[in-house]
């Protein structure tokens, strides 16, 4: 509700300054996007674009661990890389991957760590924040179904633990259950909300 009345204010009272004002702040956004996660057309608005985040770089040690992939049964070469798909009428990049999947399938940790934030969102419906075991790294799982039984903040996970089922909770389109997925690289405060995305197809996948 909090962007749909920044909308509505924005529409309202500062016009197209207003909307630039909000897609830019959608960008720096580390929830998903996901409204167009299947979406083939779009129109495209007369708004103002944003910069694109650039992609991360990293020196060698200082990148995220290797992933297993957080849906089960899921085989990672079949996944497509959605990471640099515009979403949001062009103005945002997705920076995660939709893992298609039929409703209710294992959604599990994809590293060890740590609950860090069990959070509702009206773009991401029912969402887990984990965070590696060096704090550095934070998982994000969207449009879940449901939470596994018992899961809650603070609780140390292992790699594969179940922690939920894959679902279209916030704005997945209802006929289409995905889990959206991304890594944030954790700003040095180590906010669980604040950081920069990584694409993690190659975490997941490495072609032979
Ligand atoms: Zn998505």
């Amino acid at each position: 509700m909090r962007v749909a009345k920044k909308l509505g204010w924005a529409a309202g009272v500062a016009g197209v300054a207003g909307l630039a004002w909000m897609a830019s702040e959608t960008t720096q956004n580390v929830g998903p996007d996901t409204s167009a996660a299947v979406q083939t057309t779009r129109t495209k608005p007369a708004l103002p674009t944003v910069p694109v985040t650039p992609r991360m770089l990293l020196t060698p040690g200082e990148g995220p661990r290797p992933l297993t992939m957080p849906v089960e049964g899921i085989d990672p070469s079949t996944i497509h890389d959605s990471f640099d798909e515009m979403r949001g009428g062009d103005t945002r990049r997705h920076d995660a991957l939709d893992i298609l999947a039929p409703r209710g399938t294992n959604v599990v940790a994809t590293d060890d760590g740590t609950v860090k934030k069990l959070f509702t969102s009206v773009a991401g419906g029912l969402t887990v924040y984990q965070c590696d075991p060096d704090q550095r790294y934070c998982y994000y799982y969207a449009h879940l179904d449901a939470y596994a039984m018992g899961l809650h903040e603070g609780q140390i996970l292992k790699r594969g633990d179940l922690i939920g089922y894959v679902g279209t909770t916030g704005n997945a389109p209802k006929d289409t259950p995905h889990l959206h997925f991304a890594v944030i690289r954790l700003d040095p405060d180590r906010r669980w909300w604040t950081g920069m995305a990584t694409d993690p197809y190659p975490l997941l996948y490495r072609p032979r």
